[in-house]
């Protein structure tokens, strides 16, 4: 028999859940998951879910529940389970990760189910009757329109109009007369309006597909003990395609499906495959819809009338009751992790929901992360090797080494850009192909310095502390950390010289002296600087596909998921740039971009080749990216991470202390770490309060504690009741579970 009390989150982060009385009228009526008013403090009514219903409370002096949210979709029970694990692993409020479950545009509940106005006849006699007494005479065009409306039977109002040729108060007055009836009807807003798609049907995989299928097909049922996969699958070994069909056994077998991309990659082009092979039962959860899309697509999931959700992060929270299969592409994307509390990585969380749903996960990678392939490894995962591109016509690029300390800088010299690289973009304009130099950072310079020896003014962001990056083209100064901009000195700030100087390049550097070194080139360049709108995006690629770009200079935004089969060459300008943060990862990262990259040259029929300069040619990483060989990476990086508990050897926990006083922020830190102290496991290892790699954001300080290794569980629970509770003046707490940046 159901309990009489509902136990509720109310909308702030407390960390605390509130008793409050069934009445009567609601008996039966209220399950976990829907949402209630109900009276709170002094403020009136506050809207609450309900996490549990029970029959006993603490205390005997509890309110009643006001009134249930009318029309507020109930969240599924599995998902509230994930919410509760969530609150746990990532330490954070169960008020956070119950919002998190349901999209702003859903939650608020301000947004409306769109409607379109029909009309048909209400009374075919008398409708008959009017027709024929006026098709000539006065009320000739009421006519007409009900004649039309005869013969349709309904149509929407607007299109019935036009049909008639007549205005809408000819509508109206019909409708007065009781002649024609107006019906409201909810349609969805579709943001796919106008894109038609070519359906498409399964390949016939290759034997590497046939076996990663098996692999797949035996966990979606239940065969195995794993119950999630790594697809490990160099570029184009036809990945996409084993998630196609691996959603189609998922939903021939009455289950639905969820597919999560990262929001860089979540092009119109991945999109339209899905789409091309599944037609209507796909939805699309991202960023990019309007506010009204974005309700219509999760109600669609919610409604059941979907059985296939592909989107960015937040899609893995689709309200399917019947999930069979996740699929977490690029599964080692460091944007599945969620920079606001809660700090989920979307990919472990679809290993959890997967498991409470008894739901198979596919995680897929060129270059999946150490975490995964270890799993894979030692059999926590399945493990799927897709190692040959599906063409075998087309091979790997060939990936040259320039060491960048042995280039002559002699006459004819050009700063950034070897011999090698040169000659191989004239080669590509010779024979009319394409070639893309890839840089990982934005702007003109990387920092602008003062010559003078007893000078050495470096230009930086006074609420940073970092040096600003120079933007020659618009002559600005630019903080990359908090977004500030200043006019950039005609002369040293600090000393007067005329002799300031620029040192290092990024992208806008590039461009330029690609202008001056490769004359007549059509030189293109692609970064959050010139993208300042999505159509520029669309444009440049464009103009890009269709050859009228011989040159595309770019970050990362165009080493990810772009087909150009008329690039064959890719000039990484800088190799070692990542390698020298102060981040566990950024060798890991370093190695990912660079393979990635290297995957990108000579697709289509033409063969590619790619260069990677650097300053550290033996570096392991990079050897290892021009090698195409994971493995060796592995390998290299493993026994570092075991040496210093790293993950996957040991789980990471970072508490970051924000604020402006940064003797009260690490008096506090020091004092927390002494509270923490008798929850540590024996085996963790806690660092010194220290600043953070980043020092200052926006005039913040800010320090960080680290803990490694050992079992964290209990640490956790200590840092939910002790930080929620008792917030403090003047700080702000960041608690992040498997840090993927320690910035
Ligand atoms: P990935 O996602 O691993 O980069 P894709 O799924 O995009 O690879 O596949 C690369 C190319 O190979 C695509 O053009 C795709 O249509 C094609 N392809 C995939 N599987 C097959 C197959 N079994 N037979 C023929 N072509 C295939
Ligand atoms: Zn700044
Ligand atoms: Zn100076």
């Amino acid at each position: 028999m159901p309990g009489n009390i509902a136990r509720v989150t109310v909308n702030l982060s407390l960390d605390r859940l509130f008793d409050y009385r069934i009445p009567e009228s609601f008996d039966g009526q209220i399950f976990p998951g829907m949402k209630v008013n109900v009276p709170f403090g002094k403020g009136g009514l506050r809207q609450a879910y309900v996490i549990t219903v029970t029959d006993s409370s603490g205390r005997n002096d509890l309110k009643e529940i006001d009134s249930i949210c009318a029309g507020f979709p109930k969240i599924p029970d599995a998902l509230l389970k994930l919410s509760d694990w969530m609150a746990e692993y990532y330490c954070c409020p169960r008020e956070l990760t119950v919002r998190n479950l349901i999209p702003g545009a859903v939650r608020s509940g301000k947004i409306k189910a769109k409607t379109r106005e029909h009309c048909r006849i209400a009374d075919h006699l008398k409708a008959a009757e009017f027709i024929a007494q006026n098709e000539s005479g006065r009320q000739k065009a009421r006519a007409a329109l009900l004649k039309v409306l005869m013969l349709e039977r309904e149509l929407p109002t607007d299109i019935l109009l036009l049909k008639a040729g007549v205005g809408k108060s000819v509508l109206d007055h019909l409708a007065k007369a009781g002649l024609v009836e107006k019906i409201q009807e909810e349609i969805d807003r579709d943001p796919f309006k106008g894109m038609d798609v070519i359906p498409t049907k399964a390949k016939t995989p290759t034997a590497e597909q046939a076996a990663a299928l098996e692999i797949i097909r035996e966990v979606i049922d239940g065969k195995r003990k794993q119950h999630t996969v790594l697809l490990h699958g160099v570029t184009c070994s036809g990945k996409t395609e084993v998630y196609l069909q691996a959603i189609d056994y998922a939903i021939t077998n009455g289950g639905s499906a969820i597919v999560l991309v990262p929001e860089i990659s979540l092009t119109p082009q991945t999109v339209e495959r899905f789409r091309a092979r599944f037609g209507n039962m796909v939805s699309v959860l991202h960023s990019g819809l309007s506010d009204g899309e974005r309700r219509d697509e999760w109600m669609k999931v919610h409604q059941g009338r979907v059985r296939i959700a592909v989107g960015a992060r937040s899609a893995l929270f689709a309200p399917f009751t019947d999930l069979k299969l996740i699929i977490v592409d690029e599964e080692h994307e460091q944007s599945y992790k969620q920079s606001e509390a809660p700090r989920y990585n979307a990919r472990d969380v679809a290993v959890m929901r997967g498991k409470l749903e008894h739901a198979a996960v596919i995680l897929g990678s060129a270059t999946p992360s150490v975490e995964s392939h270890y799993n894979a490894v030692s059999g926590k995962y399945a493990h799927a090797i897709m190692a040959h591109r599906t063409d075998p016509n087309i091979r790997m690029p060939d990936v040259r080494i320039i060491d960048m300390r042995s280039q002559d800088d002699g006459e004819g010299h050009i700063p950034f850009l070897s011999k090698e690289l040169i000659d191989a973009v004239h080669e590509r304009l010779e024979k009319g192909e394409q070639s893309i130099l890839f840089l990982n950072r934005r702007g003109f310079a990387k920092q602008l310095k003062c010559d003078q020896s007893d000078c050495k003014f470096v230009a930086e962001c006074p609420d940073c502390g970092v040096p600003y990056t120079y933007h020659k083209k618009m002559r600005i100064l630019t903080c990359h950390l908090c977004g500030a901009m200043v006019k950039a000195p005609e002369q040293c700030p600090s000393c007067g010289s005329p002799e300031i100087r620029f040192s290092g390049a990024g992208t806008e550097r590039i461009e330029n002296i690609s202008f001056a070194a490769f004359k007549n080139a059509r030189i293109g360049r692609m970064d959050s600087d010139t993208m300042t709108r999505p159509e520029l995006y669309e444009e440049i690629l464009s103009a890009f596909r269709n050859g009228k770009i011989d040159i595309l200079v770019g970050t990362q935004m165009i080493a990810k998921g772009l087909d150009f089969p008329n690039v064959t060459l890719v000039g990484v300008i800088n190799a070692d740039m990542g390698l020298y943060i102060d981040d566990f990862r950024a060798t890991e990262r370093t190695f990912q971009l660079l393979t990635q990259v290297a995957g990108r040259a000579g697709r289509g029929d033409m063969r590619g080749d790619v260069i990677f300069q650097t300053c550290t040619p033996y570096n392991a990483a990079i050897v290892a990216a021009a090698n195409h060989d994971c493995n060796a990476f592995y390998e290299e990086e493993l026994p570092v991470r075991e040496a210093l508990s790293l993950p996957p050897h040991g789980h990471v926990l970072v508490i970051r202390f924000i604020g402006e006083d940064p003797a009260a922020i690490q008096d506090y830190a020091g004092t927390l770490l002494q509270k923490v102290q008798p929850y540590l496991s024996p085996e963790t290892n806690a660092s010194d309060p220290a600043p953070c790699p980043i020092e200052r954001i926006k005039g913040k300080y800010r320090y960080m504690v680290m803990f490694r290794g050992g079992n964290l569980a209990y640490m956790k629970k200590f840092l939910r009741y002790e930080l929620y509770r008792n917030p403090v003046k003047g700080i702000s707490i960041q608690v992040d579970v498997d840090p993927m940046s320690l910035m």
